[in-house]
């Protein structure tokens, strides 16, 4: 028998409050994800009066770095965005005094609403306990005197998502054919530079504005020089760290560029939009408080207006706009419940319908080894996918600290192999 002894449980860590003053003292550094999105979101806190720096280092280091100091057992998400935060205190670069830390959270009940607390065991034992930090987070978990995600810093943040799916959608349409290396990119860096000029006025807010904006970011993409015959198209859908980020996913896209195909990568919007649906959803589905239906209603509402903006300014060019949420959930109606939100819940089946009703069959959902809700909504929804759609070509590839990127991009090329005998995209429009 076990001795009648309690556990020990390690009490919860005490926070470093970020404070007023620390506001205007300290450089707060927070993980890459998004390359287009997060260099528009920088200078969005740069212009609230945040001093932000952007962590990009992908040396095999910051992987050591995590799996030294969080769980191995923990999501490789949380290892790797913690373990580039320890890399980047350990780096000698920051005066710790002036330091500061910023994690987003869902506020679901995946363990992304917890990565802050091992952020904390782990910096804790690194030894900078000291160091404070501040959750980015829409459900108002924990709270900062010296951070307000106010209304300006939120809508800023809104045009700069629209922003940079609109750039990275169109991007990945024009990188496999520019004539010119680089053009692509440098396009994007001139395109942050403008709207970041176009945000410290009034005027950059306006609707007008905005719209103008959106056309002209189209059109600047519609006059890089391109050639080539059109490219084997591949649909990128996971979790959202693996699916996004190059230090994630292995520099997946650069991969995708090599192999000579051309990636299609859903953008953010819907997963914001995703999320406020959620909450209005439970309201229906498990009778929570209706005022906090009501609000996600309304910011609902107003981002998928804008979603809707961006879709007609690409609707009007040669490229190909990507479908409206609400059409995207419609699709996922005889697969699964719309109360499986766990990870990407249902969005992730959505995604990968999307992508096959719009010719992209063939399709890479990335995700963690052991990410349960997405292996449930993504690798679980494979068969029932490929019942209906004989055309789909879907690859679910693991990343984990224990995956080699040779085997992961073998079974890329296996399903890229398949693509080439099982029908492209134009295939599929024929049928
Ligand atoms: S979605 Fe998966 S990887 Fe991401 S936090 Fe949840 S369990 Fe972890």
């Amino acid at each position: 028998m076990r001795d009648n002894v309690s556990p020990q449980i390690e009490p919860l860590e005490e926070r470093v409050v970020f404070t007023k003053e620390m506001k205007k003292t300290h450089t707060i550094l927070f993980p890459q994800m998004l390359p287009i999105h997060f260099s528009l979101f920088q200078r969005c806190f740069e212009q609230e009066g945040y001093h932000v720096e952007l962590l990009t280092e992908t040396a095999p280091r910051v992987m050591r770095a995590g799996l030294s100091h969080v769980h191995n057992d923990i999501c490789y998400p949380a290892i790797l965005v913690i373990g580039q935060m320890i890399d980047a205190l350990q780096s000698g670069r920051y005066d710790l005094e002036r330091t500061a830390l910023m994690i987003t959270q869902t506020g679901g009940g995946c363990r992304a609403s917890n990565y802050i607390h091992l952020l904390r065991k782990g910096l804790k034992r690194a030894g900078f306990g000291g160091i404070p930090v501040i959750s980015l987070n829409l459900a108002g978990l924990e709270r900062n005197p010296g951070f307000n995600l106010g209304f300006s810093l939120m809508r800023r943040l809104v045009y700069a998502i629209v922003y940079g799916d609109l750039m990275m959608c169109l991007a990945n349409q024009v990188r496999p054919y520019e004539r010119g290396s680089g053009a692509t990119d440098a396009l994007i860096a001139e395109w942050v530079e403008r709207l970041q000029a176009s945000f410290l006025t009034s005027q950059g807010f306006r609707r007008r504005t905005i719209q103008d904006n959106l056309s002209g970011i189209v059109r600047s993409f519609e006059a890089i020089p391109v050639e080539g015959p059109p490219k084997t198209r591949v649909g990128v859908v996971g979790e959202i760290y693996i699916k996004y980020a190059p230090l994630g996913n292995n520099n997946l896209e650069d991969f995708l560029l090599r192999e000579n195909v051309e990636p299609v990568v859903p953008g953010l919007l819907d997963f914001l939009i995703f999320k406020c649906d959620n909450r209005i959803e439970d309201a229906g589905l498990y009778g929570t408080r209706k005022m906090t239906g009501l609000g996600s209603w309304a910011l609902k509402a107003y981002v998928c207006a804008w979603q809707n903006r961006m879709i007609e300014a690409i609707k009007r060019s040669r490229f190909r706009a990507p479908k409206p949420f609400a059409s995207t959930k419609a699709l996922v109606k005889d697969y699964l419940g719309y109360g499986n939100k766990m990870g990407e819940g249902w969005l992730l089946t959505g995604e990968m319908l999307e992508l096959i009703e719009s010719g992209t069959p063939n399709i890479i959902c990335a995700q963690p080894f052991g990410c349960l809700p997405n292996h449930i909504v993504g690798k679980g929804m494979i068969r029932a996918i490929r019942t209906r759609n004989p055309a789909a070509n879907i690859v679910a590839i693991d990343y984990d600290a224990g995956a080699t990127r040779v085997n992961q991009e073998n079974r890329i090329k296996l399903m890229l192999a398949a693509a080439d005998t099982s029908g492209t995209q134009d295939q599929l429009h024929r049928l």
